[in-house]
């Protein structure tokens, strides 16, 4: 599991001080990224159960400080951002 004294999205305005909340990579009403991601996920040779993203699923979940969340809402993240999030979740 990642640190949890660290925000996952990191974005310019990120601040710890703002506080910390649990947040959805893909936010849960949106299923756009679904296959994409999968898809992706299965070059490196690891299946990945369907419900995974756009879902509470553990992997569709990041911790984000305040105003990192705030700023996200609910667009989509940057592609090569959320990569990056996939990344390390799976490598801990
Ligand atoms: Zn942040």
């Amino acid at each position: 599991m990642a640190d949890v004294t660290q925000c996952m999205l990191n974005l310019d305005c990120c601040d710890l001080e703002s506080g910390t909340a649990i947040d959805h990579l893909i936010h849960i009403s949106s299923n756009i990224l679904n296959k994409e991601l999968r898809d992706l996920k299965a070059k490196k040779g690891k299946k990945v159960k369907s419900q995974s993203f756009g879902s509470n699923h553990i992997d569709n979940l990041i911790i984000a400080c305040n105003n990192c969340n705030n700023r996200k809402k609910h667009k989509m993240l940057d592609h090569r951002l959320m990569m990056s999030i996939l990344k390390e979740k799976n490598s801990t």
